[in-house]
């Protein structure tokens, strides 16, 4: 029988180009999906990735439902200094996968902003295991400690990996 293949390997003759690695490629859509944000106190995104390095769920700082008016269309609902319009970016993923029937147990949550305290508890709650972060202007050292109590990893990517969006206030 012939043994010859009916293919053969061709080496590219283009330039080696550096791909992007998992934690720019993840980063970057995150800082993408920012831009949606409805409520100008703050752009931020998120990417929820499973085990397989597949995304299962995106989300963006915005009002709740479909119904609701955006901040950006009619103005903040200021409650004690913080918009209690606005759905935080973690909070939206966990929740469509609530609603979609899709576990979190040993994901990983790429988010441009370090989470805050509501958003943290949910996060661990929610079985995911690693938060990869851009910003660190806001911690909440509590937020922090619970992390650790939890054995959370919490990673802080290197600035320039991704370009967040401009902040509005
Ligand atoms: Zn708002
Ligand atoms: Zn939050």
């Amino acid at each position: 029988m012939d043994n010859k293949k009916s293919y053969e390997i061709v080496k590219s003759t283009k330039s080696k180009r550096i791909r992007q690695s998992w934690n720019e490629y993840f980063m970057n859509i995150a800082t993408v999906l920012a831009e949606r944000s409805s409520c100008d106190r703050a752009y931020v995104g998120a990417v929820i990735v499973n085990r397989d390095n597949r995304i299962i769920a995106t989300g963006y700082n915005g009002s709740v439902g479909s119904k609701t008016p955006q901040c950006d269309d009619i103005g903040h609902v200021m409650r004690d200094g913080h918009c209690i319009a606005t759905l935080h970016a973690e909070i939206n993923c966990i929740a469509y996968c609530a609603r979609e029937g899709i576990p979190l147990k040993d994901s990983k949550i790429y988010v441009t902003h370090f989470p805050c305290l509501n958003c943290t508890k949910a996060l661990i709650q929610s079985g995911i295991t690693s938060i990869y972060y851009l910003d660190d202007y806001r911690m909440d050292d509590y937020a922090v400690e619970l992390m650790k109590l939890n054995g959370i990893e919490a990673v802080k990517l290197p600035t320039g990996i991704a370009t967040i969006p401009e902040q509005g206030l």
